[in-house]
C-alpha cells in the first residue's frame, strides 16, 4: 500500500512551521478514498493548527486510477527534472494503453480527474473550448448568456475578446438529460459558466479524428489549450 509523505509546510499567515502528508503518489485503486479528495482539492489543502488558515501545498503528485489505465502527473514548476519524468517513463512503457498526462496547476489535475471520469476525450474537450471561445468572441453574443442563444446583439469590446480567449476554460461538469457541456472561466474578477450542446462535442470529435496529428506524444503528454493552438498558428 502506498503511504503518504512528510513535507514541512510554513502558514502563509502566522509563520508556523507544520509537517503535513503530501500523497506523491496517489494510487486509486489502493486508496479509492482519496479521488474525492482530488477532486475537490482538499488534498491539496491543510489547516493551521495555531491560526487556522487553510494552506495550499500545491506539492507534485502523480494520481493513478489502474481501473481506468489513467495516470495524471501534476508537476509544478521546478518540483520534477525531466530526467526524473523520462526514467518513470520509461519504467511505464509496458503499460499498454495507459493514458498519461501531465499538468502544472491542481485546476488543471482536478479537470482532468473530472472529464475522465465522465468519460470524456481531453483532447476533443480542448477544440470544444476553442470552438466554444471562437463561438462567444466572434458571434456577439453576450458572454454571460448561460447557454448559446441565436440572434445578434452589440459585437464584444476588443479587449474583452482578447480576455475570454486568455482565459483558461476548465471543463466542470455533464448536465440535464442530454448531457451538455458546462465550462468555466474568470472574467473581470468572476467564474462564468458557459453551456454547450453535447453536439458540439461531436462536431469536435470528428474534426480531432480527421486530424491524426492531433494525436498525444508518448509518455505524459500536455494537452492544454496552448498545445491545441498550435495546431491553429
Ligand atoms: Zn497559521
Amino acid at each position: 500500500m502506498s503511504t503518504p509523505n512528510k513535507m514541512t509546510a510554513t502558514c502563509g499567515n502566522c509563520g508556523e512551521p507544520r509537517d503535513i502528508d503530501v500523497w506523491n503518489g496517489i494510487n486509486i485503486g489502493e486508496h479509492p478514498e482519496l479521488k474525492e479528495q482530488v477532486k475537490d482539492g482538499s488534498l491539496f489543502v491543510w489547516e493551521c493548527p495555531h491560526c487556522g488558515e487553510r494552506n495550499l501545498a500545491p506539492y507534485q503528485a502523480l494520481y493513478h486510477d489502474p481501473a481506468e489505465h489513467l495516470m495524471i502527473w501534476h508537476i509544478p514548476e521546478n518540483t520534477v527534472t525531466e530526467e526524473q519524468i523520462a526514467s518513470v517513463t520509461a519504467q511505464l512503457k509496458d503499460l499498454e494503453g495507459y493514458v498519461l498526462r501531465r499538468v502544472d496547476d491542481i485546476g488543471s489535475l482536478i479537470e482532468k480527474v473530472n472529464l475522465f471520469d465522465a468519460g470524456l476525450d481531453d483532447v476533443v474537450l480542448e477544440m470544444c473550448k476553442y470552438v466554444t471561445k471562437m463561438e462567444l468572441t466572434g458571434a456577439s453574443r453576450e458572454v454571460s448568456d448561460p447557454a448559446p442563444v441565436e440572434g445578434s446583439s452589440p459585437p464584444l469590446a476588443p479587449e474583452k475578446t482578447e480576455a475570454i480567449r486568455q482565459a483558461p476554460f476548465k471543463f466542470y461538469k455533464l448536465d440535464g438529460p442530454d448531457n451538455d457541456l458546462i465550462f468555466s472561466y474568470p472574467l473581470d474578477g468572476e467564474m462564468r459558466g458557459v453551456k454547450i450542446g453535447f453536439q458540439v462535442y461531436g462536431d469536435c470529435q470528428g474534426i480531432v479524428s480527421r486530424n491524426p496529428v492531433m494525436t498525444p506524444g508518448p509518455g505524459f503528454a500536455r494537452i492544454d489549450a496552448a498545445w491545441l493552438e498550435s495546431f491553429f498558428g
